[in-house]
């Protein structure tokens, strides 16, 4: 029905702002399902229903390859029977395990955050991307993949990470026809959350814009024909499109700094005065978005921070300043 080593789009709906989810079945040695979407029956019944216009069945699937492990991308793992080969980043395993004491973690470490961002108590309920619920429970990760490993059953794919959007993050990549699967880590219309999260190992948290920057640098070294993304149409050029990316967030940032010049302020205060309508809906990616310019300002050397009761101030460098 369709061609050995093309890349087939299905595209799954979510129950989220951006509507639907791409998943892509690669036809190599193996018949290999890239990304599983969303845990919804609705998703299953899309799902079951364009595979079999290329005259499949979920049965014929003989292994999963997950680029990172939001919700959006894995959920369906769930309504798979029988053995299936999943694979993903190591930082993957976690979040398919469906161990509650990994999801109270996250959410002990997110409202601790939150109480340095000075949200109001009243916002907890927005962690809600961390509800049991929404992860699979039926498959665990079989294997890990990493940097530069070659994918059994898709010949010419090799693994690149790609941390920032989300830690567990890679994309494949295959080095003779420049194709690539992209996942989140770079969307031709919108552009990619750099999301907050829990440090996996030691006890500092991640910096997800700057891991996204060196993530997209990163791509700019190698030819790239064509990206399949997680979400909307596939696109080209994909160079041009980091390099407006990597400019446009270096403007955020200065915005940010010219309100950090006129006065101290939280995390808060500046989340609301940056996304005035948004905070209150998708609070997490709000915060997540503000806390990427800190984060980036901070690395050039120029803002000050400070905390006072628990709580994180920021305010400008001034000359002089150490
Ligand atoms: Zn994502």
């Amino acid at each position: 029905m369709f061609s050995k080593d093309a890349i087939y789009k299905i595209t799954i709906p979510i129950p989220y702002p951006i509507k639907d989810v791409n998943v892509y079945v690669v036809k190599g040695d193996a018949l290999t399902l890239v990304d599983a979407g969303m845990k919804t029956e609705e998703a299953w019944r899309v799902f079951e229903h364009k595979l079999k216009e290329i005259g499949l069945v979920p049965e014929d699937i003989e292994q999963v390859i997950l680029t990172h492990h939001h919700p959006d991308h894995i959920g369906l793992l769930d309504f798979f029977d029988g053995d299936l080969r999943v694979l993903g980043h190591r930082l993957l395993a976690p979040w398919l395990s469906h161990d509650v004491r990994f999801f109270d973690r996250q959410k002990e470490f997110f409202l601790e955050l939150l109480k340095q961002f000075a949200v109001p108590e009243s916002f907890a309920s927005h962690l809600d991307h961390l509800d049991l619920s929404l992860y699979p429970r039926n498959h665990p990760l079989t294997s890990s993949i990493q940097e530069g490993d070659e994918i059994d059953g898709m010949p010419g794919f090799t693994v690149i990470e790609t941390p920032g959007h989300a830690q567990s993050h890679i994309v494949l990549y295959n080095e003779e026809d420049c194709r690539m699967i992209g996942g989140d880590h770079l969307l031709k219309t919108i552009s990619s959350n750099p999301v907050l999260e829990m440090p996996y190992e030691g006890k500092e948290r991640p910096k997800p814009q700057l891991q996204y920057n060196e993530s997209l640098k990163k791509l700019l070294h190698i030819p790239i024909s064509v990206v399949f993304p997680g979400h909307k149409d596939e696109f080209f050029d994909p160079h041009l499109l980091i390099r407006n990316r990597l400019d446009k967030q270096h403007e955020r940032a200065l915005t940010v700094l010219k309100h950090l010049e006129k006065q101290e302020m939280t995390v808060f205060a500046l989340c609301k005065l940056l996304f005035p309508a948004a905070y209150q809906q998708e609070l997490l990616f709000a915060i997540s978005e503000t806390v990427a310019q800190l984060d980036y300002l901070e690395q050039y050397g120029k803002i000050n921070k400070r905390i006072e009761n628990g709580v994180l101030l920021f305010s400008a460098q001034r000359r002089g300043d150490k």
